[in-house]
């Protein structure tokens, strides 16, 4: 058996057993002298994959796209969003998906390959991406898993051995992002605009029984029982952004994945002062996707994956736009329900009292006013170390600390399971971009992994609150402050 087969690929393509209509079926372009420069190898073995088959150069060649495993079907698929508020057609345009993988426990996954050369979707572009944003999607993804929020992630990076033109010159790379599946609200808005009505109800089905098992498919609203599932994943999802200080930083509609988990790292970051109006990328010039805009913004998507399921909710048009808005309208409840609930746990409150968004929305007004670091304030609240507060000893900040522990002590259960349940809601670190910034430089500069690999390994356990992630705690200097991130690398 050669490495490849020993590997345990174990392809089973749904998607493309799909109309041609959704997708362009072709081969990555073979790449100069790839190498592995990181393997995921948790998700690797959960992936049924055997990692040192995956090390071996026929593994690497898989993960350059230079060598096609048996059983998998490349292919871009297609779809289509609103960027920045704008229509575009739009496709995977440096991504192949190679096919879906089965794992031991039968679960189903596409593996992709991003970066893996021009499509007929690519519109120019190179097809290409460089070795740096490759490897801050991995950081940024697996960290995301480490916080327990729904997101694709990352199996590996290989070096293409290329170079890439961007501002200059770039080592190129391919990543490896595995999904619950890459349908998008842009599938369904491309298929909703350029496909039939057969392939508009072949979609949905699809999305209905890969994702959403529960909808039984004899129902005659089974489309509206679709979207308001997809609206209360989505409620949930970015409800823990919220909670954890996540910008997505570019939440067009073809960045929304319909199975609820994060997808497309792009110009993201955590916040560290908190500050709703944060925005970290250079292009969002309007502040559409800052960090207090997330809740509106994902409601707005999800008008936009509502319009294109119009069609399937009614025979009568104006009917389902009735059922179709209180659908969406919804979404904003829900969306408080869970934040609400969140923000409680991160004051270890684990009753509801009318008062408590008060008492959320006065601490936070009082972080704003300080300029506290937002996971910081939470860290030190959990370990009583308030002194540590930019805003400690005002006389606002006492008065909210007593009302507090007021609250608290309206609550059954000892002080201990307070404690507990902060703890376990407050991560005591997340991807600082100077921690980020400083793995990247030392991997992609001098070669050098050991950075990287340690900023990993405690990203995956964020609510430790172990000495060791103290380093990693610090939140930046003020020059590091004006960070930002760029689209389109
Ligand atoms: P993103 O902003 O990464 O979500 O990408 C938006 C669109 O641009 C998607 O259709 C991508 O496939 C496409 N795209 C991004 N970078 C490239 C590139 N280097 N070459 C071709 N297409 C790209
Ligand atoms: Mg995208």
């Amino acid at each position: 058996m050669t490495s490849i087969q020993k590997a345990g690929w174990n392809f089973d393509n749904s998607y493309a057993r799909l109309s041609g209509a959704f997708y362009t079926k072709q081969n990555a372009a073979p790449v100069r002298s790839p190498e592995l420069t990181i393997l995921n190898e948790q998700l690797a073995a959960s992936l049924g994959l055997d990692a040192k088959a995956l090390r071996s150069s026929e593994g690497t060649a898989v993960f350059a796209g230079n060598m096609i495993p048996e059983g998998a079907e490349p292919l871009a698929q297609a779809y289509a969003g609103h960027q920045f508020g704008h229509f575009t057609m739009l496709g995977d345009g440096r991504a192949l998906l190679l096919g879906e993988q089965l794992t031991p426990s039968g679960q189903r996954f596409d593996v992709q390959l991003k970066g893996a050369g021009a499509t007929p979707y690519s519109r120019g572009g190179d097809g290409r991406a460089a070795l740096g944003p490759m490897l801050r999607e991995y950081i940024i993804s697996e960290a995301m898993h480490g916080l327990g929020i729904a997101t694709t992630r990352s199996l590996a990076v290989v070096t293409t051995g290329e170079e890439i033109i961007r501002e200059t010159m770039l080592p190129g790379a391919v990543l490896t992002r595995i999904a619950s599946s890459h349908i998008r609200v842009g599938t369904f808005q491309y298929i909703a605009n350029w496909g039939s009505s057969e392939e508009l109800r072949m979609l949905a089905d699809y999305t209905i029984q890969r994702h959403y098992p529960e909808i039984d498919m004899d129902e005659d609203r089974r489309y509206l029982s679709l979207l308001k599932s997809v609206i209360k994943r989505q409620a949930g999802l970015i409800a823990k952004w919220q909670l954890v200080g996540f910008i997505h930083g570019v939440m067009n509609t073809d960045n929304m994945a319909i199975s609820g988990e994060t997808i497309d790292y792009g110009p993201c970051a955590f916040m560290d002062t908190y500050d709703p109006t944060t925005v970290f990328s250079s292009i969002d010039r309007q502040g559409r996707y800052s960090y207090g805009n997330q809740p509106n913004i994902g409601a707005w998507n999800l008008a936009r994956f509502a319009e294109a399921l119009l069609p399937l909710i009614d025979d009568d048009l104006n009917h389902a736009i009735v059922l179709a808005e209180e659908a969406i309208s919804d979404f904003a409840d829900q969306f408080h329900h869970n934040w609400l609930n969140g923000m409680r746990a991160k004051l270890g409150i684990n009753t509801e009292e009318e008062q408590d968004e008060e008492l959320v929305q006065d601490l936070l007004r009082l972080m704003q006013h300080s300029k506290a670091d937002y996971t910081n304030t939470f860290v030190a609240l959990t370990h009583n170390k308030l002194e540590d507060l930019p805003m400690f000893g005002s006389a606002e900040f006492e008065q909210w600390r007593e009302q507090w522990h007021a609250r608290l002590s309206r609550q059954q259960g000892a002080e201990a399971a307070a404690t507990q349940l902060m703890r376990s809601s407050n991560p005591a670190i997340i991807p600082r971009n100077h921690r980020v910034e400083e793995a990247l430089e030392a991997a992609v500069k001098d070669g050098d992994y050991s950075v990287m690999e340690q900023l990993l390994n405690v990203l995956a356990n964020p609510y430790e609150h172990s000495p060791g992630q103290a380093k990693y705690s610090a939140a930046p200097e003020p020059s590091d402050c004006t960070y930002r991130t760029f689209c389109g690398t």
